[in-house]
């Protein structure tokens, strides 16, 4: 390590640059115009999961045909039983005010020839209400967003940081906290890469916008930042966490053996009419639910398992070759190129897909100001539970999520935020007594463990005996893992792994106390109670 300054202070810190804390960060600096605004990612700006969304964000727009209430209840039969109604009903109100703010900032939505929003469906939804740019939503939304935060003066931005641990009084006060007091967030221990200095960002405020945890499977659409450090490092400093047993897997991820992470084909595609057929050509959607291949994607994604199982092959095929070409093309020129690099021509090939691990439903606890239960730490995102997903996300309501529960934060710290005072006497990270790894290959083997063993044992069917597995293997993962972190000088690797197997224990353990079966969620030894 070496002898540069080490400790920072900002009056906002945010980690992550997805669309939560890109937008978190936009309103907190253009409002409080005289604080200081730091966002730390720790990748490039963009790499996020927001960067590859590609069916786009679920607002009602045309009222004339849809309806808040419709978004509500096609959100409320997705999250089977277990949505909070509340948020669910403030955040697709909000919605068409925050896709107007997205516009505002610069992010360009595709329109009909006539001049309005082009609509797309997707499953689980009654009314086309997706808003989308082309099959590259994501993108255009964070082009806008980086585009705004790089000309506002007080945000800082810097990349390759890697968030550590959150700063409460376990390292202020040098003593354990306890899950029943009230303890506060000063901030966060940051790692900063390529100086490999592990800085001190105090802060008043903490935004946790770090995303999602898709890497501790083995195929998933998630890229190689997801790896679940929000919810382990708000987990360390005993923030209350839930939900996260469902697992949103994707039903038609690309198949191509060897791409890491897996191609989406988004469900965009079905909603234009695309087919699903098995390994040897025959729809089967309508075994499994009436709305066949437009049914949500919990029930979609199981459809697709049980019929590889009983094939026993690695995938089956979305048909789009009887769907217009040009139009097809044009909304999904992304997915249209992809699979013409493979050799597959939509016109004539089908698509072949299988499930791949794609969103956590819950996450930290946040209410609907966007308030963890730790004092001044702040969640929006995919990071979170905040009660709009239930079991279950509906399709292109995350996104949506992101920028309303960032917006509500927002509101709430203009309330407060000139109550909250400057931290002071924060420690410095103390790392006396590590040494140098020389073993980095262990680290990639454990990582590869702790994918195998939830791939195995708690995908998309699961059961007493396979989460009992997967919780003996995972202890012995953890215990190596804490040896190996305790002496180690840091990396991101090494965090990366650590907070892989403590997101990976926390899905185990979840799902073992869960005693009935709901929307993502399915043990093959629990039955389906009616709420
Ligand atoms: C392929 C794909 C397609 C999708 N399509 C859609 C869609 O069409 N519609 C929809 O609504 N949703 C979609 N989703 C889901 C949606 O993209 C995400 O849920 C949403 O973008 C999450 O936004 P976020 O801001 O919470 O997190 P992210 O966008 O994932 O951003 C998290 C940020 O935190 C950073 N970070 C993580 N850990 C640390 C750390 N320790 N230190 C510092 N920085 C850190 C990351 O680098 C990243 O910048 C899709 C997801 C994927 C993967």
């Amino acid at each position: 390590m070496n002898a540069e300054k080490k400790s920072y202070n900002s009056d906002f810190l945010i980690i992550g640059s997805g669309i939560a804390g890109l937008s978190f960060a936009l309103k907190a600096a253009n409002h409080f115009k005289e604080a200081s605004v730091t966002i730390i990612t720790k990748s490039e700006k963009s790499e996020s999961n927001t960067k590859y969304a590609q069916g786009g964000i679920a607002t009602v727009w045309n009222e004339t045909v849809d309806s808040f209430e419709q978004h509500i209840e096609d959100t409320l039969v997705a999250g089977d039983g277990l949505c909070d109604e509340d948020v669910v009903k403030m955040v697709v109100e909000d919605a068409p005010a925050r896709l107007r703010e997205l516009m505002e900032w610069g992010a360009i939505f595709d329109k009909t020839s006539k001049g309005d929003f082009s609509l797309g469906r997707e499953g689980g939804h009654s009314q086309d209400r997706i808003l989308h740019h082309q099959d590259l939503t994501g993108a255009e939304i964070e082009r806008a967003l980086i585009a705004q935060v790089d000309k506002t003066e007080n945000i800082q931005f810097l990349t390759h940081h890697f968030a550590i641990d959150l700063i409460t009084e376990h390292q202020v006060k040098k003593r354990q906290t306890s899950v029943l007091e009230k303890i506060t967030c000063y901030g966060a221990y940051v790692l900063d890469e390529k100086r490999n200095v592990v800085k001190t960002f105090a802060a008043k405020v903490t935004m946790l916008a770090s995303g999602g945890n898709g890497q501790v499977y083995f195929t998933t659409t998630n890229p190689v930042v997801a790896t679940g450090d929000g919810i382990a490092m708000a987990y360390r400093a005993m923030a209350e966490v839930s939900e996260v047993e469902f697992i949103q897997f994707h039903p038609t991820a690309l198949y191509n053996p060897g791409e890491y992470p897996a191609f989406l084909i988004s469900e965009a595609v079905r909603g234009a009419g695309a087919i699903l057929r098995d390994y040897y050509g025959n729809r089967f959607m309508h075994k499994y639910d009436v709305r066949e291949e437009l049914a949500s994607r919990d029930i979609v994604a199981r459809a697709i398992d049980h019929e590889l199982k009983i094939s026993g092959m690695p995938n089956v095929y979305l048909d789009c070759t009887h769907l217009e070409y040009e139009t097809f093309k044009n909304h999904f020129p992304n997915i249209t190129e992809k699979c013409l690099t493979l050799g597959i021509d939509v016109r004539k090939d089908f698509i072949p897909v299988s499930p791949a691990a794609h969103y956590i439903c819950g996450g930290v606890n946040v209410n609907k100001k966007g308030k963890t239960s730790i004092k001044n730490l702040y969640g929006a995102g995919e990071v979170t539970r905040t009660g709009l997903h239930g079991a279950n996300r509906l399709a292109s309501n995350s996104l949506l999520e992101g920028i309303v529960f960032a917006h509500r934060a927002f509101e709430n710290l203009t309330q407060r935020f000139d109550k909250i005072k400057t931290p002071k006497n924060i420690p410095d990270w103390n790392d006396s007594g590590v040494v140098k790894n020389m073993e980095k290959i262990l680290i990639t083997h454990d990582r590869n463990e702790v994918k195998t063993i939830m791939s195995n044992y708690v995908g998309i069917v699961r059961s007493n005996e396979r989460l009992l597995r997967a919780e003996r293997k995972l202890h012995v993962l953890f215990e190596d893992n804490k040896r190996l972190y305790d002496h180690s000088e840091l990396s991101v690797d090494l965090c990366e792994l650590r907070n892989l197997i403590t997101t990976a224990f926390l899905i185990t353990r979840f799902s073992k106390a869960r005693k009935e079966n709901r929307g993502g969620f399915h043990n093959v030894d629990l039955i389906k109670k009616e709420l």
